[in-house]
């Protein structure tokens, strides 16, 4: 689409009166606080560029796919891309004649286009208001302060921009092989360590194993069993479970959820949380996913109240169960992987990932080992395709993100305690390493992982969006104030020299 590689509107306002803005990354997260930033500002006043990397905005991994069977995992009716709309993609789909209903869950393919579609028109409309909008179809590599700006933003083309403010809207970082991997076959074409990005063998396979059993292991195991019908697909996680079914239409919400909720916030350890949970799903035989859903909106806080050791322990023994209760399929999808179980085409598998190697025998397949769960048992599977889906890797020691690694070796962030992502504070203010907020500089999006926990769906996603572009102009000016001030010291230092 046109709009996305020109510059939407020459302003006429002087550049420096305007505030300057830089977006880094274009999927569901950069695509709302773009839309939000550009309906929030006044005429002339922004100077917005948005980094988008080689993809189409709006893509990104999750609708990136063009499969029409990967399907959206939350009901077309809460899809919207702003907070005060969150119909709106109901509302596209509708006039646009497609099947789909409220509580329908749409092909992932078509919220792209309504992504995509929506970027464009808030663009054309933001040109019209002389807001500057500038799209750079390329990758951020630097992000660091600057002394006559906010911040310096260099692109990996060599472009060098400064802005006031940044907001990091990059996702979760890249796939990296498993440690139990070998070298040669991590190597080897039969590897996949991207779930969303792997190339089908040459001949038809045999066996395709999938490591994990979440979103993108059924992603994968959807377009396997599509792809090859004879195959056999094997799935292996810890405990072997497959995420659970959303019910056909949502269930009543639990009339006691601010009480539950009040009861978690004051005992803040999670062997409690499971027991008053339970008891409330007891006690009230409420459908236990009203309960969940329940807690949704309120999981930043609670995670905040939780202490390093309880997350800790939530991460060891909850962590499973959580991801498959609130990360749900549409019944559909679920019904298809029980179909193909059924017919002994797909076995899940639990337990442990022991090794993976080139098989020595075969030297075009794969040799994987699992530990049975509970057991010290283990089975092998010659394998003809091995695809890596064991979740977001979010771990900020381990990345080689160039723009992840650059901005943590210069201290302008860190990792969170946990190192599950970036230390933020609940409306994504990156945090410096004494702790203190930074002016200017936000994340949304998975990388909060560790701050507030939820902020990878859409729902999360766009109200911190509404709330950054809400926060942003008070805090752009807040950081041009500071920089004309330090150089006006220095400007004044120097004539005194
Ligand atoms: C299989 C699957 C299904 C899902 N289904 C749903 C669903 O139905 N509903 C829902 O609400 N959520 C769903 N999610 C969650 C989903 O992750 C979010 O909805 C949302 O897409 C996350 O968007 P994001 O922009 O934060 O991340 P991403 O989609 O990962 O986008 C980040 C973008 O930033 C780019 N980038 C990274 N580094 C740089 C850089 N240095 N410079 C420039 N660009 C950069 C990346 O290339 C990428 O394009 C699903 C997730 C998965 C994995």
């Amino acid at each position: 689409m046109c709009f996305y590689s020109v510059v939407a509107a020459e302003s006429g306002v002087p550049v420096d009166d305007m505030q300057k803005l830089v977006v880094i990354g274009a999927g569901a997260a950069g695509s709302a606080v773009v839309g939000e930033c550009l309906r929030n500002a006044q005429s002339g006043q922004l100077d917005l560029t948005w980094i988008r990397g080689r993809q189409a905005p709006g893509r990104g991994v999750a609708y990136s796919t063009t499969a029409e069977h990967h399907l959206l995992n939350v009901r077309a009716a809460n899809m919207g891309l702003f907070a005060d709309d969150a119909g709106e993609f109901i509302a596209f789909a509708r006039a646009r004649g497609w099947p789909v209903e409220a509580c329908d869950f749409a092909p992932r393919v078509r919220y792209a286009d309504y992504l995509q579609d929506t970027l464009a028109r808030e663009i054309a409309k933001a040109g019209e208001r002389h807001v500057a909008v500038r799209l750079l179809a390329d990758e951020a590599i630097s992000v660091r302060g600057d002394d006559r700006a906010g911040y310096a933003v260099v692109s990996a083309a060599g472009e060098r921009m400064v802005a006031d403010g940044v907001v990091l809207a990059i996702g979760a970082l890249p796939p990296t092989p498993l440690a139990e991997v070998t070298a040669a076959a991590r190597a080897h074409p039969a590897y996949a360590a991207d779930p969303w990005h792997w190339v089908p063998p040459g001949k038809v396979p045999e066996r395709v194993v999938v490591l994990g059993t979440g979103l993108s292991a059924v992603d994968a195991l959807q377009s396997a069993a599509r792809l090859w019908p004879n195959a056999q697909l094997i799935a292996v996680s810890r405990h072997g479970h497959l995420p659970f079914a959303h019910n056909a239409v949502p269930g009543e919400p639990y009339e006691q959820q601010a009480a539950l909720i009040e009861a978690l916030r004051e005992a803040p350890a999670v062997a409690r949380w499971l027991h008053e949970i339970r008891a409330a799903m007891a006690e009230s035989g409420v459908e236990w996913r009203s309960i969940v859903d329940g807690l949704r909106m309120q999981t930043p806080q609670l995670w905040r109240a939780l202490n390093d050791d309880e997350r800790k322990r939530f991460l060891r023994h909850l962590r499973w169960l959580w991801e498959a209760v609130r990360h749900r399929l549409p019944q559909q999808t679920a019904n298809e992987l029980a179909h193909l179980c059924e017919q002994m085409r797909l076995e899940i598998v639990a337990g442990r990932i022991r090794a993976i190697d080139v098989h020595a025998n075969a030297r075009n397949r794969l040799d994987v080992r699992v530990q049975l769960r509970g057991t010290s048992d283990m089975r092998r599977f010659a394998a003809d395709l091995v695809i890596q889906a064991t979740g977001f890797n979010l771990s900020i020691d381990a990345t080689d993100h160039a723009l992840v690694r650059q901005m943590v070796s210069e201290g302008v962030v860190h990792a969170d305690a946990l190192d599950l992502g970036l230390a933020a504070d609940p409306e994504g203010r990156l945090l410096s390493v004494d702790g203190v907020p930074a002016r200017g500089l936000r994340c949304l999006g998975t990388l909060l992982r560790g701050s507030i926990w939820e902020c990878s769906g859409l729902p999360e996603i766009r109200n911190l969006a509404k709330a950054i572009a809400r926060d942003m102009p008070a805090e752009l000016r807040e950081v041009r104030k500071a920089t004309h001030s330090r150089m006006s010291m220095t400007a004044n230092a120097l004539v005194a020299a």
